[in-house]
């Protein structure tokens, strides 16, 4: 573990640091407060130190004032080294926001104790921290695909349409189905089927601008939410989500399983008069239109005088869209 000593004296300093390195430490050696505080406000700074309490610059006690002020994520254990004797001092040490102190000169064995009693609440921090990450990332993503699940999607939309209609422009949404995914799972398996969302997914996330989010609405269906995007221009990103989809087939434990997706674009408008709940249904009403009109095509929301049709270029690649059979969703 990286430690950190701020000591102005050489003799003592150097007999901080070869202990700590015979002790297994990596240790972080700085000679005043001013290059202890740049130390402990670098990135990746050590999460346990060791400050004098007097020394030229800050002073240890006013590092662990300034420092506890804007709390880091990231517990430091912070260990005070003082001559002061008197209680009352060592009192305002801990109320500063020191964690230990230890009173100079010390046993090396106290100092060793000390400082694995130390050790043990920043590892048990990180453990906390790390748990804590997990769980966050299961309540607000899909354990399939790895995508935002329903509810931190949804979430998204709503404060894109807030932040859109402070700043006057538009949000997009895109509400995507895979064609026919009943008949993948019939013919191939559930598992296979879960393996076209997977596969499927990662082909969208490979299309999407830096600033868009994905997520999976539920089942097949997935929307995207595309901040500061006009209706041609989702529309433009709807064909190119169904073209890449419709070009390759996707190679699944159970063999290559052709894929074709449809599409419903919508928008909030500049003056933001969708809420998120209009704008889904809209968009989920061009995606049925999609249906109805043959799947494997994008379909626009009707908004006042635009087209409600995206005329693609035709595929390069792969067979030509919208040869499905059936009609009606
Ligand atoms: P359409 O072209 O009209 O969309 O037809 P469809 O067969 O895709 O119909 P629909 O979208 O209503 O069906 C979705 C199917 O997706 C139904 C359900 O069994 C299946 N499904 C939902 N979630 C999962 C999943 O996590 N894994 C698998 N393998 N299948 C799922
Ligand atoms: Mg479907």
């Amino acid at each position: 573990m990286k430690i950190l000593i701020a000591e102005d004296d050489p003799a003592f300093r150097q007999l901080l640091e070869d202990i700590l390195v015979t002790w297994g430490y990596e240790v972080v050696v700085t000679r005043d407060g001013n290059e202890a505080w740049q130390a402990l406000m670098a990135k990746d700074a050590p999460q346990l130190a060791i400050l004098d309490w007097k020394m030229p610059g800050m002073e240890g006690i006013e590092i662990c004032r300034q420092f506890r002020k804007d709390a880091k994520e990231n517990y430091t254990y912070i260990i005070l080294l003082t001559s002061q004797q008197r209680d009352e001092e060592l009192v305002i040490g801990m109320e500063a926001g020191a964690d230990d102190y230890v009173i100079k000169p010390f046993k090396h064995n106290e100092l060793r104790v000390r400082l694995r009693a130390g050790r043990r609440i920043i590892e048990l921090q990180n453990e906390l921290l790390a748990a804590r990450e997990i769980l966050y990332e299961k309540a607000t993503h899909d354990s399939l695909t790895g995508l935002l699940n329903h509810e931190e999607i949804l979430g998204i939309l709503d404060k894109e349409l807030a932040r859109s209609e402070r700043d006057g422009v538009c949000v997009s949404v895109i509400m995507a189905d895979i064609d026919h995914f009943k008949r993948v799972n019939d013919t191939y398996g559930h598992l296979a089927g879960d393996e076209v969302l997977r596969i499927t997914t990662q082909k969208m996330l490979s299309m999407e601008r830096p600033y868009d989010s994905i997520g999976r609405y539920g089942g097949d269906e997935f929307i995207v939410v595309l901040p500061e995007c006009c209706i041609e221009c989702a529309a433009a990103l709807a064909e190119r989500l169904r073209s890449c989809i419709n070009r390759d087939s996707v190679d699944t434990s159970e063999g290559m399983i052709p894929v074709t997706i449809s599409l419903g674009v919508a928008t909030s408008g500049k003056d933001g008069k969708r809420d998120g709940h209009s704008l889904i249904k809209v968009a989920d009403a061009a995606l049925y239109k999609a249906k109805e009109n043959g799947r494997n095509r994008v379909e626009i929301a009707p908004d006042d005088g635009m087209r409600t049709e995206f005329q693609p270029e035709p595929d390069t690649i792969g067979g030509k869209h919208n040869e499905d059979p059936d009609s009606g969703r």
